[in-house]
Parts: C-alpha cells; structure tokens; sequence
C-alpha cells in the first residue's frame, strides 16, 4: 500500500498497528488556527484571554437552547408568538437569554399546510445566536444544493415524512438574514411546562430537517 506515514505498513488501514495505539491525527484546519492565534497574539493583535472568551460564548452561551426556549414560550404565549413572527431578533432578546440577537431574524411557522426548511446556497449563513454552531451537513454541498432541487427526499433522508398536501418551502439565508423555523407543537404535550416543552425542541427541527419530541430529533444530530 502507500506508505505516507514514513514507515512501512502490512496491512491497509494505515492507522491500527495491533498495539493499541494509533497514530495521532493532526488535523490541518486545527493546526493553522493554533499557528494563526500565536502570531496575533505574538503581534499583540489578540489577548488570547478575549479570544477563550470568544470560544467560550458560542460553546456555553449561545446553542439552540436560546432558540428552544423561544419556541417553547411561543406555543404557550399567543402574544409571544405573533411578537417572534412579527420581528424574531427583538422577542428573543426579550427573554435575555442572549445579550444580541443578531439583526434580521425571520421566523417561519410551521403549519400542516406547510413546512419550512432552512438553507443557505451561497456559503453556510446560519442563526448563530439563536442555534449556536452549525452542524457540518447545513454546510455541505449536498445540502446546500438538494434542499432547494428535492427538499422532499432531503427531509426524507433525515427521518420526516410529510404528507403531501403538505407545502415545503425552502428559504435561503443571506448574510443579512437568516431565518428560524417555528416547528408546531406535538400533540399530547398540553400538560407539559415551559421547560418540559423546550426540552422537545431540537436545533434540527428549528432548521426544519426534524420535527419535534422524540421522534425524528436525533436524526442526523
Ligand atoms: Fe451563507
């Protein structure tokens, strides 16, 4: 086989070599970012203390969590809801879980009649505030490029089958707008508390590649 390990190999996998350790994988991505921060901070560009807190807001502070909550208290809070449909960055700011939303967020509702998904064919724009980081298949080309062509097979693949009386409507992000779909409220959730029901909100049914509660949320996560 092709020996890009500097060493020679018996076998093809190119990474198990039957003494339980394998070859550490250096991830090119990672390392240009490490070799790009020390030289900022060498240059005294970034602290790299603002640069962790940076990290640290979109792991722990922003997620689709904040998205979640703002659904949850839609399905329960009618004047929640028109406010959310009405301007999305303002009403979920309302709540205070995120100190900025950012400018122009659209919220899409769903209806049996139809169903939204989220996309951006140009690049990967993406409510950061309100779902934290993408996942990597918002950003691939299939996606990019399927959603809009056969959004219907896409959603199938992902595990939601609608029917088809059922409208899909797909919108394209921008840099300047980007969009959160309002998924409809499972059935038999009418006992359940704010908490309860935001815990039933998966970023993917916010993205509209899932529908909410148990089923179909931990498709493709
Ligand atoms: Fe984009």
């Amino acid at each position: 086989m092709a020996n890009d390990h500097g060493h020679s190999h018996d076998h093809d996998d190119g990474h198990d070599h039957g003494d339980g350790h394998e070859d550490p994988v250096i991830d090119p991505v990672q390392l240009r970012v490490r070799a790009l921060e020390t030289i900022l901070v060498e240059k005294g560009y970034i602290e790299s203390g603002a640069l962790d807190a940076i990290v640290d807001y979109f792991e722990n502070s922003v997620g689709p969590h904040v998205g979640a909550r703002a659904v949850a208290r839609a399905w329960l809070d009618e004047d929640f809801k028109r406010a959310l449909l009405k301007d999305g960055a303002t009403a979920i700011q309302s709540i205070g879980l995120v100190p900025k939303v950012g400018d122009d967020l659209i919220v899409v509702e769903n209806t049996p009649s139809r169903h939204n998904m989220v996309v951006c064919t140009l690049c990967s724009c993406y409510p950061w505030d309100v779902l934290g980081l993408p996942p990597a298949w918002y950003k691939s080309a299939a996606y990019r490029s399927r959603v809009v062509i056969e959004p219907r097979a896409v959603l199938t693949e992902f595990g939601v089958t609608l029917p088809q009386s059922t409208e899909i409507r797909v919108w394209d992000s921008t840099a300047e707008t980007r969009y959160l779909v309002l998924p409809m409220r499972p059935e038999h959730t009418e006992s359940l508390s704010e908490d309860e029901l935001a815990a039933l909100v998966t970023r993917n049914s916010m993205i509209g590649t899932a529908l909410p509660g148990l089923a179909g949320g931990k498709a493709r996560e």
